[in-house]
């Protein structure tokens, strides 16, 4: 019961830690710190700027075996309207479910994760190979935290056997998911009095010729077996200043769901071939494109030894594509396979009333051990 109370007892903290863009990371950090603290866990927080920070703990070994690298996200997204049964940031148990912006992406996970090593590092079990803990910012944005971690400390890892990412799969183990490309688009024109339109290049306009065009075009690709297609969908679209203004500027964005292998430079250039042909039959037509976000697509050999010696250790009969995407690609140059595999519904992430099973999080727990003790004892 120690153990159950302690777990939740984080979990709450965590959510209420309120880790938005706006608030960043570093509380949450510091609760972890202190959490690992108690089992005498060495923890460093990176911090940077006024409240961005990441969290590593390493857990060191004789370094028979290659090491376990455990990869978190501290950030969550805005809690979103003002439907919630509960307080988005109270942290709410109910009927066996704790509730809160994060609960299920993915502070049940950490949640389970922290106390995994904490109960393996009491039981003062040997281990032979290194166990190693981030949590870190800005996934739900830049992978920020990621990529300074693989910046900064890519050269000094130990040897591991694999990279675990605890995001709510409802424990299925996850191999491979689609990796995105978010393109801003931005139609140019040029500004006059409406009651003149003929002295300016109306960019609405210019934009118009571009979406009809891009109803007809389709990304080039092969679909993948466990991924399908690739995806486009234009999302956003803003222009014009005022009502009385030729507008000079018309912009979209563009939400890009890629497979793994597919050159996110390809994409663009075909786009710019479709402006160049607009440009042909309309000399006024003027366009920009630049990248706003841009993530790999994830795909771990299901038949690596690692993967098969994960799905037995967690009793799982195959492994599975998801539609979200991860930090997981960034961890690709490692050279370790990465599974995806934590406690919640990830169709409850990002929505209002996001909740866990308490129970999930403690039948994680038993899974993170068996895992650790399976590849490092
Ligand atoms: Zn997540």
């Amino acid at each position: 019961m120690y153990n159950h109370v302690v777990m939740k007892e984080l979990l709450r903290k965590l959510i209420q830690a309120e880790t938005t863009v706006q608030r960043g990371e570093l509380a949450a950090a510091e609760i972890i710190s202190d959490e690992l603290a108690r089992s005498g866990i060495d923890c460093r927080i990176d911090s940077w700027g006024r409240n961005r920070a990441n969290l590593t703990a390493k857990i060191n070994s004789v370094e028979q075996k290659g090491g376990l690298l455990f990869v978190c996200h501290l950030d969550v997204v805005a809690a979103g309207g003002q439907g919630w049964t509960h307080p988005a940031f109270a942290g709410i148990e109910s009927e066996g479910k704790v509730y809160g912006r994060g609960s299920v992406d993915m502070k049940g996970g950490i949640a389970a994760a922290v106390t995994a090593i904490r109960q393996i590092v009491d039981s003062g079990a040997k281990l032979e190979g290194d166990i190693i803990f981030l949590a870190a910012a800005g996934e739900e944005t830049d992978s920020c935290g990621a990529r300074r971690f693989i910046r900064d400390h890519s050269g000094s890892l130990p040897k591991l056997a694999g990279v675990v990412i605890p995001e709510p799969t409802d424990f299925e183990v996850v191999t491979a998911h689609r990796g995105i490309l978010w393109l801003e688009v931005t139609a140019f024109g040029k500004a006059a009095h409406s009651s003149t339109p003929k002295l300016g290049i109306n960019a609405i306009a210019s934009m118009k010729t571009l979406l009809d065009e891009l109803d007809n075009y389709k990304i080039r690709s092969q679909p993948h077996k466990l991924l399908g297609e690739c995806s486009m969908s234009i999302n956003t679209i803003s222009g014009g200043r005022e009502i009385n203004v030729v507008p000079d500027s018309c912009s979209i964005g563009i939400d890009i769901r890629t497979l793994p292998g597919q050159q996110f430079k390809e994409i663009i250039s075909d786009l710019k071939k479709i402006f160049a042909k607009l440009k042909q039959k309309n000399p006024q037509f003027a366009a920009s494109i630049s990248i706003t976000r841009q993530v790999d697509a994830l795909e771990t050999d299901s038949n690596c030894d690692f993967v098969r010696d994960f799905c037995s250790a967690v009793g799982a009969s195959a492994t599975k594509a998801v539609g979200f995407t991860t930090d997981g690609p960034h961890f690709s140059p490692l050279g370790a396979p990465v599974v995806i595999f934590g406690p919640g519904k990830p169709q409850l992430a990002h929505k209002q009333d996001e909740y866990i099973d308490i129970a999930d999080v403690e039948k994680a727990v038993e899974h993170y051990k068996k895992i650790i003790l399976k590849f490092l004892t």
